[in-house]
């Protein structure tokens, strides 16, 4: 067998309502000094509300940032960092959808190390130590509860990650009651996000693709295909619910040790110039690169494609040869887009047919994605791919 490594966030709590108990589960005491990082829509809903009071009640002292936005720029994460060194703070806890988790991870590790954050760019630079962190997803998607990574906005539209097991967090805490209330639209996106993670992650051409991460990916997949149409049509259903919580987080730690491809490179332009969200940036490439990899059968992509595909969609007919079973993998998942009500074409999203090229220049910067494909994927592969996506 290859050799391989696989870190996850060392203490993972998953209870309905625990986020009434934080405190306990955090082992926050009276003399903590807490920095919440969150974002103004979860405070206007009242999500937090709970959290806050249970951190009250043990006595700590609460510093609230709430200016996190989608797509994180440079600019609030600084200022989030610069907020958690007035304060002394030793405890970060990050409380929303990915983007305050990520912003939560960063602080944690600049505001505890004082390093500088033009070093700890890439793979592995990060020196810390960090200051305590917990981590509170409160959609189901992108996983970063388990993730070792952190992507921020520079410059306008370029996205720059750090990854280091250094900002895996102390402790996951999944409440899928945060989650109840979250709209059709976003469930649906953030839903397929989860999926894309699984499904990158069994097929990813990186070195450490491993054993673990592929069965988490197929747990991951079987629960969020069985439960994504009721969360998104019946939101209020906890079992639903729970089960896309707890799969994105299993596709959550498949992908943070069998990273990611090209999905994900050719979604971050979309998301980076146009301010689509992460997750149907995802689906609106999804089948369009499992297409473009499939169709090349030396890589292995389509074999891949048509393991996962009963996992995916239980009644699914598996009696052809894995060709078919791939193909029919893909259209169902273009389907499901359309059946939960999303976008599906670029040009519905404001992306104009000139827009293309230099979106296919940008994806090229998402190298460290794209060495994880099992199809090398040039420019003009990226152009063609958006073409038909368009
Ligand atoms: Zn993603």
């Amino acid at each position: 067998m290859a050799p391989f490594a696989f870190h996850t966030t060392p203490r993972i709590v998953f209870a309905a309502g625990a986020s009434a108990d934080l405190a306990m589960h955090l082992r926050i005491q009276a003399k903590d000094r807490v920095l919440v990082v969150t974002d103004a829509t979860i405070l206007a809903l009242g999500l937090a509300k709970p959290a806050l009071a249970s951190l009250q009640g043990a006595g700590a002292d609460i510093t609230l940032f709430s200016g996190v936005e989608a797509d994180p720029s440079l600019k609030t994460l600084m200022h989030a960092v610069e907020v958690a060194k007035d304060s002394s703070v030793n405890h970060v806890i990050g409380f929303g959808g990915g983007s305050s988790l990520d912003v939560a991870k960063l602080v944690a590790l600049l505001a505890g190390s004082h390093e500088n954050l033009e070093e700890a760019w890439g793979v592995g630079n990060a020196k810390g130590p960090r200051l305590k962190l917990a981590l509170i997803p409160t959609t189901a998607g992108t996983g970063s509860e388990v993730t070792p990574v952190s992507i921020i906005t520079v410059a306008g539209s370029e996205k720059r990650g750090v990854s280091s097991p250094l900002i895996l967090p102390d402790v996951a805490l999944l409440d899928p009651d945060l989650t109840l209330g979250l709209p059709p639209h976003v469930t649906a996106a953030t839903g397929i996000d989860a999926m894309v993670h699984a499904i990158e992650a069994y097929a990813s051409k990186n070195a450490n693709n491993n054993p673990l991460s592929r069965t988490l990916a197929v747990e991951a997949l079987r629960l969020i295909g069985a439960n994504i149409e009721t969360a998104v049509f019946n939101g209020t259903d906890r079992a639903a619910r729970s089960a896309m919580l707890l799969g994105s987080m299993l596709a959550g730690q498949a992908f943070a040790n069998s990273p990611v491809a090209a999905v994900h490179a050719l979604a971050y332009p979309i998301g980076g110039t146009f301010h689509v969200p992460h997750g149907l940036s995802n689906a609106l490439v999804l089948p369009h690169v499992l297409r473009f990899n499939a169709a090349d059968p030396a890589n292995g992509a389509a074999i891949h494609y048509a393991a996962l595909a009963p996992h995916a969609f239980a009644n699914m007919d598996v009696t052809g040869g894995s060709q078919a079973i791939c193909h029919e993998f893909i259209n169902r998942l273009a389907n499901l887009s359309t059946q939960l009500g999303l976008k599906t074409r670029l040009r519905d999203v404001g992306i104009g047919e000139s827009d293309l090229g230099a979106m296919a220049a940008d994806a090229m910067k998402q190298g460290r994605l794209l060495v994880n494909n099992p199809r090398d994927v040039t420019e003009a592969d990226a152009l063609a791919i958006y073409r038909t996506a368009w």
